[in-house]
C-alpha cells in the first residue's frame, strides 16, 4: 500500500508490551530445538532459581505458562480455591476489575471495596473488613500492587500489616504484572502468597509467559481446592518441573529470551533496576507538572514508577491525542481505559528504557496535544523532565562521590 511505511522507530509507550532488547530480540532468534530433549533442562532449572530472585523470595515456587497475565490470575485462583470461597479486592481500575470479574466467572464470590479511581488498596478498610470476618469466611485478599489504567501503586506492606493486625489467615494475592522486575516487590517480606505476572513488562519480553509464585501455605490449599482446572494445574507442572520439563510444548523462544532477561536485571542489579524508573518516572511527572496537567494518581504516595496516566482537560478527548501521536509521530501512548476512556493518555516508562528514550516521548506528546489543541508549551515538559533528569543525576553523582 503507497505511503503506508512509517520511516525511522516505532516509539513504543505503552505500559506493556515493552521495548524488546536487541540481546533479548538476538536470544530468541534460534532455530526451535526438542523439549524433551536431554538439554532441555539446562536452560529451564536456571530460569526457576533465577525467577525466584525477582520475586525475592527463597520458600516460594515459582510456575511458568505459555500463557498472558490473565491466565497467571487464573491459575492462582483455580489452584486455591473452590467455587462459593469468599475473596476481598480493592476495585479501582480496569486491572482491578478484569481480575475480579475472573474470579467471579470461576464461581468465587468477591466482596469489592470501592476505591476512587487514581486511588488504590485502603490497608484501613482492609483491616476493618477482615477483623469483621470473625468465622475467618474470607479465605483471600486480592490486591493489583501497579493499577496500570490509572498509574497507582498500592502499598502491599501495608496490606499484609493490616492482616497480620486482624490475625487474619487468608491468603495474600498480589498481581505484579505492571510491577515485578520494575518496582521493588518482596515475596517472602511481605509474606505474599500468590504472586503473578505476565513477560511483556518489566522482563522486556514479548507476550506469551504468565508467571505465578506460590507460597508454602499456597501449595498447601491446594488439596482442598475444587475449582475446575485443568491446562493450568500446578499439580501437573510440580511434576514436571523439578527434572527440567513441563506437562506441555514449552515456549521455548520465550524462554530463550527470559533466559537474557534475567541475565540483563542481574547484571543492573534489581535495586537499580528500580531506581532506573523511579527516577524516569520523576522526570515523566515533571513533564506533566510543566504542562499544567494531572496526573490520574490523586496524590504522591499513589504514584506510580511504571506508568503515567495523564488527565487531559475538559473539552477533549485522550483518544485523539493517542491516534495524533500514533499516526503522525509513530509514537505509541496507553489508551483511557472503561471509565477513564478519553479523559486520559497514558506513557508506559517501564523495561528497558533511558532518559533520551522517554525524553522522545514526552516530546511526542507535546506535539501530539498541540495539533489536537491542547495548548501545552512546546518544550516545557522536555524541558522539565530534562531539568530533573540533570538535578537527579547530580544528586546520584554525589552521593557516589561521598561514598
Ligand atoms: N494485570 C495488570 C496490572 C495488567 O496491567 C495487565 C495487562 O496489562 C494484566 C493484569 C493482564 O495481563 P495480560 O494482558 O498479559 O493477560
Amino acid at each position: 500500500m503507497a505511503g503506508a511505511r512509517k520511516p525511522g522507530r516505532n516509539f513504543l509507550f505503552v505500559p506493556g508490551p515493552t521495548n524488546v532488547p536487541d540481546r533479548i530480540l538476538r536470544a530468541m532468534h534460534i532455530a526451535l530445538e526438542d523439549h524433551r530433549s536431554s538439554d532441555f533442562p539446562k536452560l529451564t532449572l536456571p530460569l526457576f532459581e533465577d525467577l525466584k530472585k525477582i520475586f525475592k523470595t527463597r520458600e516460594g515456587q515459582v510456575f511458568i505458562y505459555p500463557s498472558s497475565g490473565t491466565g497467571a490470575w487464573e491459575s492462582s485462583l483455580t489452584n486455591t480455591r473452590s467455587p462459593g470461597d469468599k475473596l476481598l479486592a480493592a476495585r479501582f481500575g480496569q486491572f482491578s476489575h478484569l481480575w475480579i470479574d475472573l474470579a467471579r466467572r470461576h464461581g468465587l464470590e468477591v466482596v469489592v471495596q470501592e476505591e476512587e479511581w487514581g486511588t488504590g488498596v485502603d490497608p484501613e478498610r482492609i483491616e476493618e473488613a477482615l477483623r469483621a470476618d470473625k468465622g475467618h469466611e474470607i479465605k483471600g485478599v486480592m490486591v493489583v500492587h501497579n493499577e496500570t489504567a490509572t498509574g497507582v501503586t498500592s502499598n502491599v506492606a501495608a496490606v499484609r500489616r493490616a492482616m497480620d493486625a486482624a490475625d487474619h489467615p487468608a491468603l495474600l494475592y498480589v498481581d505484579g504484572v505492571s510491577s515485578i522486575a520494575s518496582i521493588d516487590f518482596r515475596f517472602d517480606e511481605w509474606r505474599v502468597d500468590l504472586a503473578i505476572t505476565g513477560s511483556q513488562k518489566g522482563l522486556m519480553l514479548p507476550a506469551g509467559l504468565g508467571i505465578v509464585c506460590a507460597s508454602q501455605k499456597a501449595l498447601g490449599a491446594m488439596k482442598d481446592a475444587t475449582c475446575r482446572r485443568a491446562y493450568f494445574d500446578f499439580a501437573d507442572h510440580m511434576r514436571a518441573n523439578p527434572t527440567g520439563y513441563f506437562p506441555y510444548t514449552a515456549s521455548l523462544t520465550l524462554l530463550h529470551g527470559l533466559r537474557e532477561s534475567l541475565a540483563m536485571l542481574q547484571e543492573e542489579g534489581l535495586d537499580n533496576v528500580f531506581a532506573r524508573h523511579r527516577y524516569l518516572a520523576s522526570g515523566a511527572r515533571a513533564a506533566v507538572r510543566a504542562w499544567g496537567l494531572k496526573l490520574c494518581a490523586r496524590e504522591p504516595k499513589w504514584y506510580s514508577d511504571t506508568v503515567s496516566a495523564i488527565m487531559v482537560p475538559h473539552g477533549f478527548n485522550g483518544a485523539d491525542v493517542i491516534d495524533r501521536a500514533y499516526r503522525r509521530y509513530n509514537l505509541a501512548l496507553g489508551a483511557g481505559l472503561s471509565q477513564m476512556a478519553g479523559k486520559l493518555f497514558r506513557i508506559g516508562h517501564l523495561g528497558d528504557l533511558n532518559e533520551l528514550m522517554l525524553l522522545a516521548a514526552i516530546s511526542g506528546a507535546e506535539m501530539a496535544m498541540n495539533d489536537v489543541g491542547i495548548e501545552v508549551e512546546l518544550g516545557s515538559g522536555v524541558a522539565a523532565a530534562q531539568a530533573e533528569f540533570r538535578g537527579a543525576t547530580q544528586v546520584r553523582e554525589q552521593k557516589v562521590a561521598a561514598e
